[in-house]
Parts: structure tokens; sequence; C-alpha cells
């Protein structure tokens, strides 16, 4: 094969956690995933901190990521990207947006909202309101993306086809907040194009958002990943593990467990083996067909 068939082949993987606590083991288990799935097609893996939502940012958590990510023995290509730091990207981004007609302002507040229907990830449907322009007298507060309903479909590799009628199902989105900020399914589309993802492996707690980021994706003419959603870890009450339903801080532990969790079980011989040594067994075994084809698994709490 020559370098640049290779190179066309390269497969290049992320983890991109937001840094709004410590690793637990729902995003161990997106780490491990992501990061087999691409060494054990000898690619890359890089590691990107979404901290584009300022205000649930919570400081010492992305150090604290970090550490646990080397202490357990993950290496990541090249530097850190920081989504903080990425504000221009995400700006030609909408600017290109903009300038094609595909985005508008719009003034509705929360409240007007919220009597909408549900969307499937428990916000509100937007029901178009400002879609052909601002009523009188209102300010622009948001920059929404015009959706069509020509459904979304693609092939996760383990939760198999996926169809998506966003304006039905989720409505017009917003890119461009009230406060300011750009929104998480801009970045991310900006992001994985910039960094040349070919793989996105997350939990499916984002397979509901991959249609949006699809969306986005043919709007700015960007070549879209191939998507693989793991189940996430869910407590005995149903809620996916985050700091916010209590979940403890993943440490060493955690690898062993996300490994099992993955439906890969490490051989006894390896039992408390250093993590490099976890890793390397994983890159030579990693099957994808082996990651449950569930949305959620319950986990039991430990004590500690
Ligand atoms: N930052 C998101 C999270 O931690 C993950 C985004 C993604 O993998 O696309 O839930």
């Amino acid at each position: 094969m020559t370098a640049k068939a290779q190179s066309a082949d390269h497969r290049i993987g992320r983890f991109a956690p937001s840094p709004s606590g410590p690793l637990h083991l729902g995003s161990m288990v997106a780490a491990l995933g992501s990061y087999l799935d691409a060494r054990a097609r000898g690619g890359s893996w890089v590691l990107r901190i979404e901290d584009v939502d300022e205000p649930r940012t919570q400081a010492g958590a992305a150090q604290s990521i970090i550490a646990t990510l080397t202490d357990c023995g993950f290496e990541w290509d090249g530097a850190i990207v920081r989504q903080s730091e990425r504000t221009d990207l995400y700006r030609d981004a909408f600017e290109r947006l903009v300038a094609s007609g595909a985005v508008y302002a719009c003034g509705c507040t929360r409240k007007e909202i919220a009597d909408s229907a549900l969307a499937i990830d428990g916000a509100r449907i937007y029901p178009g309101t400002c879609r052909d322009g601002l009523h009188a007298g209102r300010e622009a507060r948001a920059f929404r993306v015009r959706t069509n309903n020509a459904p979304v479909r693609f092939d996760d590799r383990v939760q198999g086809r996926i169809v998506q009628d966003i304006e039905r199902e989720v409505g017009d989105f917003v890119l461009l907040r009230a406060d300011n900020y750009f929104a998480y399914q801009l970045a991310v589309v900006v992001d994985d194009a910039d960094q040349g993802i070919t793989d996105v492996v997350r939990g499916t707690d984002l397979l509901d958002s991959t249609a949006r980021q699809i969306h986005l994706q043919h709007l700015l003419g960007i070549r879209t990943p191939e998507y693989l959603h793991l189940p996430v870890a869910v407590n005995e009450r149903g809620e996916k593990l985050s700091k916010q339903t209590g979940a403890i801080a993943a440490g060493r532990e955690s690898l062993a467990e996300a490994f099992a969790f993955l439906g890969h079980t490490l051989p006894r011989e390896l039992r408390g083996a250093p993590p490099a040594e976890l890793l390397a067994w994983g890159v030579a075994h990693w099957d994808a067909a082996r990651a449950p084809k569930a949305r959620a698994i319950p986990v039991p709490a430990r004590e500690d």
C-alpha cells in the first residue's frame, strides 16, 4: 500500500468530554470505546475538552478528567483541543450558514416556547414562530437554523438504522444562544470536521442529536463521519450517571468495569494488571459487534 492510500484509510477517533464534573463510569465507557475502536484499526485518537458551554463548565473538571485518563493509561495524539479557544472557527461556520440563508433570528423567550410539544430529548419542539421574520417590536435573542421535513437517515454501527424528521421531532434548533455562546451542535460539527474525525464513538444520550449534526454537515458541505453509539450507564432510577445524579468519580477500577460494560471480559490473568496492559489487550481484542445494542444499561451502585 502506498503512503497516500494508507492515509486515506486512516481512522481518527475522539473523546470529547464536557468538563462539568469528574469522569464517571459512563464517560469512562465512552473514552474506552472510542479509544479501542480507533487504536484497534491503527488509527489516531484525540482528546477534545468541550467547554463551549462556559456557564456549565466546572473549575478544575478538565484537569481532573485529564489526570484520570492519564492515570488509566490513555495516550492521545497531538495537543488537547479546547472549545473555549475556538470561537472564531464557530463564528466562521455560523456566518457561512447566515450567508446561505439557513439561519434566522428568533425573538421567542423560553417561556413562550414552554407550551410546545416535548421533543425526543426532553426539550421543546420549536414551533417556527420567527421563521418568516421577527414579529414587530421583537429583538433577536437567539439564532436558529432552518430544518426541513426530509428525514435524516444514518446507520449507526451498533444501534442500526436511525431515521429522524428533525423539523417534526425537534424543530429549527439554536446555533447561537441568547447568552451569546455557540451551541454544542454547531461546535461539535465544526470540530469533528476540523480535526478530521472519521469515527464518532459516544453514548446514546447523543443519538438523538446526530441527525441535527448531519443536517449541519450537509449545510456546511462537510463529510459525515461514521457513528457508533454505546449504551449509557444509568443508576437504579434509570438516570444517566453524572455528577448531578450522584455518580462517583471514575478511577483505575472503572477501567475494568468499562471493559465488562462493553461486552469485553478481561482475562483472569490481567486482573490487577497496570492500565496500559489492559488497554493493550483491548486494542488486540476489540470487536465493536460485542458492544451491547441497548440504549441504557443499569449499573449497580458502588459503596465507596
Ligand atoms: N461533550 C459531550 C458530553 O460530554 C460529548 C459530545 C460528543 O461526544 O459528541 O456529553
